[in-house]
């Protein structure tokens, strides 16, 4: 299985990242929390990306494209969830050439939808309990501003492509896991290539495990 996570900031792209990330057991690679990560080490590209992230601004498309292939490369793996890129339509086609080098081009892009009031509750929640650098009120606004001029407009592409897959995430977190596991379960059986598995059953009833629940 093979996730691109797109949604705008805190609609919950790094929860759901991790369910998907547990269920189908393949990696979690989130470009925000890479990021964060050089940030906190205090490599060279964390000290060249600070600002960026402090201001809500998008880092270089070279720096972060760099990092995803390393990641994609490093994992090896058949499956990837892949959460915060492409941000923009230039990274979309950045990000199907790299893909298509690698054998490796997603199978379903996840749009999570998420009403702006909600939105704003949410990432200021998280500033209270957190205090990311970039949860401040006039940084959130500007992230969501950049989302919708930027990032929004690719979820056309990728709908044309017949790959996208949009569910509402106003919903509490582990009703929305629920939901968008059933739909990539089904989906797994569609796109597995081999056409035995395609005939398999569809199996859900494993699916509380995905939220920690023990499984029966
Ligand atoms: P959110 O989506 O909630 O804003 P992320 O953790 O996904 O949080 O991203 C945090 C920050 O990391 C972004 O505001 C941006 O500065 C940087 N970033 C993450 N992914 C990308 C990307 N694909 N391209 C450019 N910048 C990125």
């Amino acid at each position: 299985m093979k996730v691109l996570l797109v949604a705008p900031p805190g609609a919950g792209k790094g929860t759901q990242g991790v369910v998907i990330a547990e269920h189908f057991d393949i990696p979690h690679i989130a470009t925000g929390d890479l990021l964060r990560d050089h940030v906190a080490r205090g490599t060279e590209l964390g000290a060249q990306v600070q600002q960026f992230l402090d201001r809500g601004e998008l880092v270089p498309d070279e720096v972060v494209l760099g990092m995803v292939r390393e990641a994609l490369e490093a994992a090896k793996g058949p499956g990837y969830v892949l959460d915060g890129v492409p941000r923009t339509m230039d990274q979309a086609r950045a990000l199907y050439e790299i893909a298509v080098e690698l054998d490796l081009t997603a199978d379903v892009v996840l749009h999570l939808q998420v009403e702006d009031a909600e939105l704003v509750r949410r990432l200021l929640a998280r500033a209270a309990e957190q205090g990311r650098s970039d949860d401040s009120e006039d940084v959130i606004r500007r992230r969501l501003a950049l989302y919708y001029d930027v990032t929004h407009p690719i979820l056309d592409w990728y709908g044309e492509r017949g790959i996208l897959v949009t569910v509402d995430a106003m919903r509490p977190a582990d009703q929305v896991g629920a939901q968008l596991v059933t739909a990539l379960e089904v989906m797994r059986q569609m796109i597995e290539p081999n056409p035995d598995a395609a005939r398999q059953p569809v199996d859900l009833t494993g699916l509380d495990s995905a939220f920690g629940a023990p499984s029966r």
